[in-house]
């Protein structure tokens, strides 16, 4: 299952989408993608949450891949994975229970298309799915529910993260949203 708790240091890149879980990432690449917070959305609790201004920010600047009317999928800024996606409603709530019935569908639905355009794209030979609900159950930014979609290789688990808590992703996440929203069905 995935658990994005951490406690860890602040990261440069904080208050965008994604948590900080105590490992490095090895660009291999060597060119992060730099994000920046501008196009802030209205109210105060919206523009401290990062899936809120993901939600308002251009495309390029949020990792959005897709947006659907009440959903959107976006790049998880600290991945497991390359194409580490997540599908987020707009809306900002923290419980599967407070969706709507067009928010829970068109999540679902999401989810599903999101897992079709990473098998093009990528040609994963798994994926873990999941959504942390609370804090105690490891969800990082627990106030905006978010979907995990997750890709899974065979030997993607190395020994990278126990002995150098590193993860090495062969791909910037630029070039991954560029890739994923070009192959999404409707854009
Ligand atoms: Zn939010």
């Amino acid at each position: 299952m995935v658990d994005d708790s951490s406690g860890q240091p602040a990261d440069p890149a904080e208050g965008l989408a994604g948590t900080p879980d105590g490992f490095e990432r090895l660009w291999t690449p060597h060119r992060m993608v730099y994000i920046q917070g501008q196009d802030k959305p209205a109210g105060p609790q919206a523009e401290l949450c990062p899936f809120c201004r993901a939600a308002a920010a251009a495309d390029t600047d949020g990792l959005v891949v897709a947006r659907g009317e009440t959903v959107f999928a976006l790049l998880n800024l600290y991945p497991y994975n390359s194409g580490h996606l997540m599908v987020v409603p707009v809306r900002h709530v923290s419980d599967a229970l407070d969706l709507t019935e067009d928010e829970a569908a068109e999540l679902s639905a999401m989810t599903r298309t999101a897992i079709g355009v990473l098998r093009d794209v990528m040609a994963p030979q798994g994926f873990n799915l999941g959504m942390n609900l609370g804090q105690v159950a490891g969800a990082g930014i627990a106030a905006h529910l978010h979907q995990h979609v997750v890709p899974r290789w065979t030997g993607d688990a190395n020994f990278l993260p126990i002995v150098g808590r590193t993860k090495a992703l062969p791909e910037l996440l630029g070039d991954t949203r560029d890739r994923l929203a070009a192959a999404w069905p409707g854009r």
